[in-house]
């Protein structure tokens, strides 16, 4: 949903029933948002063999891929304006994620013109209108499935409730209203390869997957409908399939 708040880069809590935005894909990441494969220079356990030929003379080591990393179409592909770094603050150490929905009207499938121009309408109500930084969230998953690079993650988000919460926590919105409308079986297995794959690069345990009205709840913020009781639903049920991916023999 779309968050009130504060000038700059902390979002304030939702008004009545929420609006979750969007979101953004770090260039810091190591899932390099853009139409090339994902890569990777930093997660330990991908890092190849110490026996690995290396070349003497070269500059940098090589990137390996991330399985599980999504196809992020990055903010150049939406022709996103630079965010106002006068007023933004960095990320952070990344802890957490919190899952929103747009919770506006009921999101159909539209062609990828159609929802940048969606992508560009947000940002600038974010920024004019709300007077933040940037769009607030890191990342957005259309109605299609597609994920798009929001505020670069090196940037805390504005879509939480507020500074403090909004601190190392990444925000992924997802377009619809899911008071009003089911997610889509694309929507949510993007949802699962980005949340998965989040959770294995920043080492975030399942525990620490929010979606706003339980971040909302755990800070004694205002109450909020977000993500709506469809996708609150999916959501848990996600979770429960992560925690299980990640215990041995599975
Ligand atoms: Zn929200």
């Amino acid at each position: 949903m779309y968050v009130s708040g504060v000038r700059g880069s902390s979002g304030a809590g939702h008004r009545g029933v929420v609006v979750c935005a969007l979101v953004v894909l770090a260039a810091a990441a190591g899932c390099a948002p853009g139409r090339t494969a994902c890569v990777n220079s930093g997660f330990p356990s991908l890092v190849l063999p110490a026996q690995a030929p290396v070349a003497v003379a070269q500059a940098k080591p090589p990137k390996v891929p991330i399985a599980g990393c999504p196809k992020i179409f990055s903010r150049l592909d939406w022709n996103a304006t630079a965010p106002d770094t006068r007023r933004i603050n960095p990320m952070g150490k990344i802890t957490r994620i919190t899952i929103h929905h747009a919770g506006m009207g009921v999101e159909e499938e539209s062609s990828i013109e159609a929802v940048k121009a969606e992508l560009r309408t947000i940002q600038r109500s974010h920024k004019g209108f709300r007077h933040w930084a940037d769009i607030g969230y890191h990342y957005i998953i259309d109605a299609n499935g597609r994920v798009w690079e929001g505020r670069p993650i090196k940037y805390q988000g504005a879509h939480a409730g507020n500074s403090t919460v909004n601190k190392g926590n990444v925000g992924i919105v997802v377009m619809g209203n899911f008071n009003l409308q089911r997610p889509t079986t694309i929507q949510m297995a993007s949802l699962r390869r980005l949340v998965g794959y989040l959770m294995q690069k920043y080492r975030i345990p399942v525990s620490k997957v929010y979606t706003h009205r339980e971040i909302s709840a755990r800070n004694g913020l205002h109450a909020t409908e977000c993500p709506g009781k469809y996708l609150q639903e999916k959501v848990n049920a996600m979770r429960t399939r992560l925690a299980d991916a990640g215990k041995p023999g599975k």
